[in-house]
């Protein structure tokens, strides 16, 4: 059997590149199909305008016609630049691309055919989620591989972007056969496996930090069902309840096996944990937000202030984009505000929006109960200042003044019986707590040192609203 790019490679077009040695990168199975990769714009189509990279996976029937699989196989196009391509777009692609293929292979193999004659059709495909975009498409043209008749493609395009990286991906699944045909199946299971692949998607760079954010910390249970799980000064909570458990915050990327053998260490399942949150949209916080939500299947839920930053991963942050992408961009599964309550088996949290430090910067307030008595909680993201610039300048958060002034005034008004923060420095944990140390909830008991901590905040903001 001929492959199609061997086919090509023999009319001596040169910008062909051939990998067969490499395996496929973009598309995996089925194992047994063949494998094809060339740089975008194909050379047989040169009308085509997009620079990228396309890789086949085609059957061993492909080019016979008397086989079930015939012109049946799956490719997708890698397109560089690109954040949005329309149904327009798409439609001239296919005809350009089927037009050039025809007419060169047709011409090689001294086939006769009319290249006007091929056309294709696009309508969005119904029933699919809102989060997907896919297309039914038609494309009449002929079978050049096989004796150059007259063929009616079926195509699904199911169009996959990513914005950070600015590629496109078009995922293509074709046959002649009818799509009750069992040939689809497979065709189906390829469209399913293909994922934006990560390395390629984003380079995660994320900052350097200090030795105190890295450092494992023996993790204890604070006030009730209320467990702290984070690293030396990264702070993680853990809420526990009859129906899974809640994680509030997951440090660093590589914080994820301190934060997984900590709530181990103290005897719950990492796989119990069911819903995720954050106080806030920065690397040291959601660094393994999306690799703890891939392994626990856990909603993740975020304020919606921070969603943008969140599905950029750090890169649309108002300061922080000047690391690029910092942590691997995630999207919420709910977006919260302010007062709206967080509900798993009989435990009831709060988001309280606390904006300045991110866009969505957020605390919770809930009620943990021991065998003596109930303690309200604040977990409080602290105001903090994260920029260099005077407020005036940030034009990514053109609220950002006002936002913290709001901060200030909400968070003093919060009453509480325990507070803990974001940066277990922020809360004074390593005075409060000892590793080995019994079971002491009152030893969190600390309203003066959290109105200081807001009047020291708070001055430093009203220097830099001066500035
Ligand atoms: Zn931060």
């Amino acid at each position: 059997m001929k492959k199609l790019v061997t086919f090509l490679l023999i009319l001596s077009f040169s910008i062909l590149v051939r990998s067969q040695e490499t395996k496929p990168a973009l598309l995996t199975e089925p194992a047994n199909w063949e494998f094809e990769r060339f740089e975008l714009p194909p050379s047989f189509a040169p009308g085509i305008t997009y620079k990228g990279v396309e890789e086949l996976r085609f059957p061993p029937g492909f080019s016979k016609k008397d086989t079930a699989t015939y012109f049946t196989y799956a490719f997708v196009a890698q397109l560089n630049d690109v954040t949005t391509i329309s149904q327009n777009d798409i439609k001239d692609y296919l005809i350009k691309y089927y037009k050039g293929l025809c007419t060169v292979v047709a011409g090689d193999r001294k086939l006769k055919i009319d290249s006007s004659q091929i056309n294709a059709t696009l309508e969005k495909k119904k029933g699919v989620s809102a989060s997907e975009t896919i297309y039914n498409a038609t494309v009449n043209l002929f079978g050049v591989f096989a004796d150059g008749a007259a063929l009616k493609l079926n195509l699904e395009v199911k169009v996959m972007i990513d914005a950070v990286a600015k590629k496109a991906y078009l995922v293509i699944i074709a046959s002649p056969r009818d799509k009750s045909d069992a040939v689809w199946e497979k065709l189906y299971e390829i469209q399913k496996a293909f994922t934006v692949p990560v390395a390629s998607a984003q380079k995660i760079n994320e900052p350097k930090t200090t030795e105190e954010w890295t450092k494992p910390y023996q993790p204890f249970r604070i006030a009730g069902n209320l467990y702290y799980v984070g690293t030396y000064d990264l702070g993680c909570y853990l809420i526990t309840t009859s129906k899974g458990n809640i994680l509030i915050n997951t440090g660093l990327a590589a914080s994820l096996s301190q934060i997984k053998n900590n709530i181990e260490t103290l005897g719950f399942k990492f796989s119990d944990t069911k819903i995720l949150l954050t106080t806030q949209a920065h690397y040291d916080h959601v660094g393994a937000m999306a690799a703890i939500k891939q392994q626990t299947g856990a909603q993740f839920m975020a304020d919606e202030k921070d969603n943008d930053v969140l599905v950029s991963g750090g890169a649309s942050d108002y300061e922080l984009s000047k690391y690029g992408t910092s942590f691997e961009p995630i999207k919420p599964d709910r977006l919260l505000h302010d007062n709206d309550t967080i509900k798993l088996g009989d435990m009831e949290l709060v988001l309280l929006h606390h904006p300045g430090h991110t866009k969505g910067s957020c605390s919770y307030l809930f009620t943990v109960k021991d065998d003596k008595r109930s303690w309200k909680v604040l977990i409080a993201n602290m105001p903090t200042i994260v920029t260099d610039r005077s407020f005036s300048n940030i034009d990514a958060y053109p609220g950002i003044e006002k936002d913290y002034a709001y901060t200030f005034t909400a968070m003093k008004n919060i009453t509480f019986d325990i507070w803990l923060s974001s940066h277990a420095s922020q809360f004074d944990l390593h005075k409060k707590h000892k590793p080995g140390d019994g079971y002491d909830p009152s030893a969190f008991i600390d309203d003066e040192g959290y109105d200081a901590e807001l009047s020291d905040l708070q001055e430093q903001y009203i220097k830099k609203v001066k500035q």
